[in-house]
C-alpha cells in the first residue's frame, strides 16, 4: 500500500491546530484519527481518500538543524533555504506517515499549492495560511521522496499492521 510522510509544521504546532481528542475513551485508531483531523481537516484526507490510516505511530518531534538540511536537502541551493531550516527548527513538528491506495497525490491535493496564496479554498494551506514560508504542513511530493522521507524521520520503522475495515473499503 502507497504510504506518504505528512509533517504538522512547527507554526501549525503553535497554533494549536493539531490537538488531542475531545473523547479520549475511543478506540485507539479513531483517537489518533481525531488527533490531527479536528483542525487540520484529515477527517476529510481520511474520508476522501477512501480508506487513509496511520500506519506507524505519530510523534511530536523537535528536530535540529542538521535533520532540518537533510529532510530538505533538495532545496539546499534555494536563497530561503536558511530560513526554511530555521523555521522547521523553531518547534516541535507533528510527523506522520499516512497509507493508502494514491496517497501521495490525494496528499498534495488536499494539503494544495506550496503558497497557500494560490492554494484553492478547502485545501489545508489554502485554508490555514497565508504566507509561503509559514504553510503550516508538508507532504511528500512523490513516491519515492516519500520512501526517503519515512526512512529519515521514522528510523524505528513503521507498525505494519491492517484494519477489520479493509476489506469493506478495498475490493
Ligand atoms: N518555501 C519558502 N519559500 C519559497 C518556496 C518554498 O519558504 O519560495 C518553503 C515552504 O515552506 C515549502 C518548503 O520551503 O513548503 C519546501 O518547498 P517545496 O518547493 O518543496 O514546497 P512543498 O513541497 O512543501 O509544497
Ligand atoms: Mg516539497
Amino acid at each position: 500500500m502507497e504510504q506518504t510522510f505528512i509533517m504538522i509544521k512547527p507554526d501549525g504546532v503553535q497554533r494549536g491546530l493539531v490537538r488531542l481528542p475531545k473523547l479520549f475513551s475511543l478506540y485507539l485508531l479513531f483517537t489518533f484519527t481525531y488527533y490531527v483531523s479536528d483542525c487540520v481537516k484529515l477527517t476529510g484526507f481520511l474520508v476522501h481518500c477512501d480508506y487513509l490510516r496511520f500506519s506507524s505511530c505519530l510523534k511530536l518531534i523537535t528536530v535540529d538543524r542538521a535533520f532540518a538540511e537533510k529532510h530538505y536537502a533538495d532545496l539546499s541551493a534555494k536563497p530561503f533555504f536558511n530560513g526554511l531550516v530555521e523555521y522547521i527548527v523553531s518547534g516541535p513538528v507533528v510527523a506522520m506517515v499516512l497509507e493508502g491506495k494514491g496517497v501521495v497525490t490525494t496528499g498534495r491535493k488536499i494539503i494544495g499549492a506550496t503558497n497557500p496564496l494560490e492554494s484553492a479554498p478547502g485545501t489545508i494551506r489554502g485554508d490555514y495560511a497565508v504566507d509561503i514560508g509559514r504553510n503550516i504542513i508538508h507532504r511528500s511530493d512523490a513516491v519515492e521522496s516519500a520512501r526517503k522521507e519515512i526512512a529519515l524521520w521514522f528510523p524505528e520503522g513503521i507498525a505494519e499492521w491492517q484494519s477489520n475495515l479493509h476489506s469493506w473499503i478495498y475490493e
